[in-house]
């Protein structure tokens, strides 16, 4: 006799009173600690369906049983059914989502954002016609061979590439024969994918880099800098591939410094000059590189500049280090202010979740009270577009503008 293993039933999830709410009201995630009953244990990537008070259907999500973050919701309200049409129905809304943002002269943006997007713990950025996968939570590995489909059949693209945050390639390897910088579909790039942004070319190491190769989510920020720039000698600290320089030369500036402690990143930022020496601004203009601690360079280095771009790592990787960030991106900013020229521009950043806008903006301002020097605010800027932020913990972006009148 042949025995088929029954079907497993739906796994099926109810939540204490305050988490049901927090879901209710559109939160993306579910605590282990909030989850109250399960009718059985469940899998990495299994759809979890979550029943409220009165046993009606509350939402849908993927389950993580090795993760604190235990299930990342897909859908809220009236029940739905998560097939293959709900999947191209929910990537065709991310992607109109995005119509009309961007013309021919921009081929590098975020197509789908993680959890404010609707793909909790997933990002697809597009490089030109490379489009790199990025996953940050185990849940969608059982799911990576639909996923590539849905994506190869709806976006043309010549390759898929793989990327996996460090926390889940251990269980992405032996689980699953995957790998960082796996290739899904197409060819392996010859070296680095040259993409553009609002008409300036930039490589991105797509198999390597930081995020996904590229700080795409800078993109408004380059282009308030490039408008900022002219005539000024400016200086990009934490400069990476030198994004903000490479726009701030087109701008017309005197002279850009690329000041960064990676000597990978500065080498990636003179290629990115020498993609753009068609512009006859950048090639005019003075490119120097320093590979430096900026902290300590900063304050012992006696030149000072017109235009300063401060744009660290993240300096609180955890909510305990929210305090001492705080205080770090004080001293920075204080710092910056003091390597500014008379009538010099500040463009101060921060990328930490753990840090809210108006934290940080209030830092930099103390700094540039206790400067004693006048000071008007030009702007600040948050997220752009195709990196929406939907619920507080995925507000990480923040940007303000400073400009010294002595
Ligand atoms: N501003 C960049 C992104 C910055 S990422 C952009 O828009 O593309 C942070 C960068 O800071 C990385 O390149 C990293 O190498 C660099 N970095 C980290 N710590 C540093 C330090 N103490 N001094 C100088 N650079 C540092």
């Amino acid at each position: 006799m042949d025995f088929k293993p029954a079907p497993p039933t739906r796994l099926r999830l109810r939540l204490t009173a305050t988490a049901e709410s927090i879901v209710r009201s559109g939160h993306p995630w579910v605590f282990s600690d909030s989850v109250q009953e399960a009718n059985r244990p469940g899998q990495a990537g299994e759809l979890a369906v979550i029943f409220d008070r009165k046993d009606k259907f509350l939402a849908v999500g993927l389950f993580d049983p090795d993760s604190p973050i235990r299930v990342r919701i897909l859908h809220v309200g009236k029940p739905q059914t998560i097939d293959g049409a709900w999947w191209q129905a929910h990537l065709a809304q991310a992607l109109a989502r995005r119509a009309g943002l961007f013309d021919a002269t921009t081929t590098g943006y975020r197509l789908l954002h993680g959890e404010s997007d609707g793909w909790p713990g997933l990002v697809l950025d597009r490089y030109d016609s490379t489009l790199v996968l990025k996953l940050y939570t185990a849940a969608w590995l059982p799911r990576l061979a639909e996923m590539r489909t849905l994506i190869q059949t709806h976006i043309p693209c010549e390759r898929i590439l793989l990327r996996l945050s460090r926390n889940i390639q251990a269980f992405a390897e032996k689980g699953f024969h995957h790998h960082d910088g796996q290739i899904l579909h197409g060819a392996p790039p010859e070296g680095a994918v040259i993409f553009s942004e609002n008409g300036v070319r930039f490589e991105a190491d797509v198999l390597r880099g930081q995020k996904t190769g590229f700080f795409l989510d800078q993109r408004e920020n380059r282009q308030a800098v490039e408008a900022l720039s002219r005539g000024r000698r400016v200086l990009n600290a934490f400069s990476f591939s030198g994004g903000f320089s490479v726009y701030a030369a087109r701008g017309g500036a005197k002279s850009v410094t690329d000041l960064d402690i990676s000597a990978h990143a500065l080498e990636s930022a003179k290629r990115n000059f020498a993609l753009n020496t068609k512009s006859p601004a950048i090639a005019a203009c003075r490119h120097e590189t320093v590979q430096a601690d900026a902290f300590k360079w900063i304050e012992a280095d006696p030149a000072k500049f017109e235009l300063i771009v401060l744009d660290p790592p993240s300096l609180a990787k955890r909510a305990t280090e929210r305090e001492g960030a705080i205080r770090a991106y004080e001293r920075l900013n204080a710092l910056g202010i003091q390597k500014l020229a008379r009538e010099g521009i500040l463009v101060a950043g921060s990328c930490s979740a753990h840090v809210s806008a108006l934290e940080f903006f209030e830092a930099v301002r103390r700094a540039a009270l206790k400067s004693g020097r006048k000071f008007a605010e030009l702007k600040t800027l948050l997220h752009p577009p195709d990196h929406p932020a939907g619920f507080k913990e995925a507000e990480y972006l923040k940007v303000i503008y400073l400009k010294f009148s002595i």
